[in-house]
């Protein structure tokens, strides 16, 4: 069965879209831990990301820096923090994270976001891409 990004993919479950190209695709996460919080992840759905080849690797994270430098901008955060879990969803993704410390990488702060701010956050990144 496909996964839920897949159908993110595929267009069968809305997102909100910060970037795309033939490898990867970036949105926001539904249930952020910080404002902006950002999935960035393989088309090619392969569960574990040291399973990815190498190429595809190396360009996974030259895509979410592009993206990070963005979310950094929009957000006026510290760091993004980068983060690869895939405990919820087995389809390589990085969790980048706009933080200001230690305490705002925890993952019991995630709450289900507000569709309008999404849709806003999803403009404020783009326009620093
Ligand atoms: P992980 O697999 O690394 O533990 O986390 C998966 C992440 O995907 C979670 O932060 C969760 O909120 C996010 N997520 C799960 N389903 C969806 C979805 O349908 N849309 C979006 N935008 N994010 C999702």
């Amino acid at each position: 069965m496909a996964s839920i990004f897949t159908k993110i993919i595929n267009g069968d479950i809305l997102c909100h879209k910060i970037l795309e190209d033939d490898r990867y695709l970036a949105f926001l996460d539904i249930n952020p831990i910080r404002p902006g919080h950002t999935l960035a992840i393989t088309k090619r759905e392969i569960d574990y990301i040291f399973d990815l080849e190498d190429n595809l690797l190396s360009g996974l994270m030259l895509f979410s820096k592009e993206v990070g430098i963005a979310i950094k901008k929009a957000t006026r955060c510290q760091r993004v923090g980068v983060v690869v879990a895939g405990y919820e969803v087995p389809h390589t993704h990085v969790h980048l994270i706009p933080t200001n410390g230690m305490s705002d990488f925890s993952f019991a702060l995630a709450q289900q976001a507000d569709q309008a701010e999404l849709t806003v956050m999803v403009t404020k990144i783009q326009e620093h891409l």
